[in-house]
């Protein structure tokens, strides 16, 4: 049987549709979908010797493994270039586990301030009742993050780029200051992408993805998933996933490896009609600030140059008259749909400061940029130019 081994030679487009593919005997072309939660021994000596280890082909229940979560595993870690990946019910599931799984009472850990919500309460409210002592900074200053690292660091935690105003974090950089305190750099890198950027590269030594975002692109199941090391991630984080339940459902694996298939022609899609609106809006008398990391007048381009190759999937606007005025532009797209998800087929906007980002303090939000006026609007596979004329109607009634 024709099995996709990983080939150094292929190209990620490759990679997305054939890695880690494992067929039956059956010899099926599309990835089979094992619904199962438990696996048969033929006899007990089997089941014995599976218990002690476990060969990479041999399962023992779907909390630990399963071979078509193993195939999303393979598959992903293959594109990011990881010696390995664990695959997770949710991105919260990933983060979660990444992080707790490595950390102790009496661990310090500094992490740029700019964070998805859920991933702002595990930092900043469930590992300080742990005993972890965090350390905030702005990702973007990289004095703070030398100021910050010491010598009982544990890790540093990012997102790069920040939601919902698309900032960027110099990974290198950052990276060689934790490697100097031997802390582990842990990159939250789902809106920058798979695609657009490569944090293991870059010095990152684990990677996240909430799986949901653009992996599924279609808006369908929720997903997570951890790359690192063999040894961090069979070592350190699997024994915490298995035995805490965070496994992916085989059934929103096998969604995923679909979703993969066109992973990469739908993000540089959906990166470049990002790209022809945030230049259709720049400027625009309604719009105080208009944040794409593609554009030339990005204040961080030349980070962005450099660490990506495209801007991402997603621009943020803010648009002058306050929370008033941004309700209205919401209000009168036509195309864009109001929720709170992201590289999704369809084209999303929110208003972060009363939903995404409503629980934190005001001048939290304001320090973060996160103004009443903000939009953050989620590219879609729509035509660019619907896309452009709706949000410019849209601007209209601001
Ligand atoms: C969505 C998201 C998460 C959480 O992912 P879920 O799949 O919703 O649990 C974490 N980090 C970032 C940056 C996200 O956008």
């Amino acid at each position: 049987m024709k099995d996709a081994q990983p080939d150094p030679n292929w190209n990620p487009r490759t990679r997305l549709v054939h890695g880690g593919s494992r067929r039956s005997q059956y010899g099926e072309v599309s990835e089979a979908l094992f619904l199962t939660q438990g696996f048969v021994y033929p006899d007990a000596e089997t089941a014995e010797a599976r218990f002690i280890d476990a060969g990479p082909d041999e399962f023992i229940y779907a909390r630990y493994g399963n071979p078509t979560v193993r195939m999303f595993e393979d598959r992903i870690a293959q594109l990011e270039g990881a010696e390995d990946a664990f695959a997770t019910a949710s991105g919260m599931a990933a983060v979660n586990g990444a992080l707790v799984a490595c950390l102790k009472a009496g661990d310090h850990v500094v992490s740029a301030r700019a964070l998805f919500g859920s991933c702002l309460w595990i930092v900043e409210t469930l590992l300080p009742r742990f005993g972890v002592e965090v350390t905030f900074v702005d990702g973007a200053d990289l004095a703070q993050w030398e100021a910050a690292v010491r010598p009982d660091t544990r890790l540093v935690f990012l997102e790069s780029l920040s939601n919902p105003t698309l900032e960027l974090v110099d990974i290198t950089a950052v990276a060689a200051v934790a490697h100097r305190h031997d802390a582990l750099v842990v990159v939250d890198n789902v809106f920058a992408t798979p695609i657009f950027q490569r944090s293991l590269e870059l010095g990152a030594d684990v990677v996240i993805y909430s799986a949901t975002k653009h992996i599924d692109g279609q808006g369908r199941c929720l997903g997570g998933v951890v790359l690192g090391t063999r040894d961090f991630i069979r070592g350190t984080l699997e024994p915490y996933l298995k035995h805490t339940g965070g496994a992916m459902s085989p059934f929103n694996a096998w969604v995923m490896l679909k979703g993969m298939e066109t992973l990469d022609l739908r993000c540089r899609a959906q990166a470049e009609t990002a790209l022809k609106l945030a230049r259709a809006i720049e400027g625009h008398p309604k719009v105080r600030r208009t944040l794409y990391p593609g554009l030339p007048g990005h204040p961080q381009a030349d980070l962005a140059a450099r660490q990506m190759t495209a801007g991402g999937t997603v621009l943020a606007l803010d648009v002058h008259g306050g929370q008033a005025a941004a309700f209205r532009v919401l209000n009168a797209m036509k195309i864009a749909l109001i929720s709170n998800n992201l590289g999704d087929a369809k084209s999303i906007a929110t208003h972060p400061a009363t939903t995404t980002h409503q629980r934190l303090d005001p001048a939290a939000r304001e320090h973060l940029g996160i103004t009443p006026g903000l939009i953050r609007l989620s590219v879609g596979l729509e035509d660019g130019d619907d896309l452009v004329a709706d949000l410019l109607q849209a601007l209209d009634a601001a």
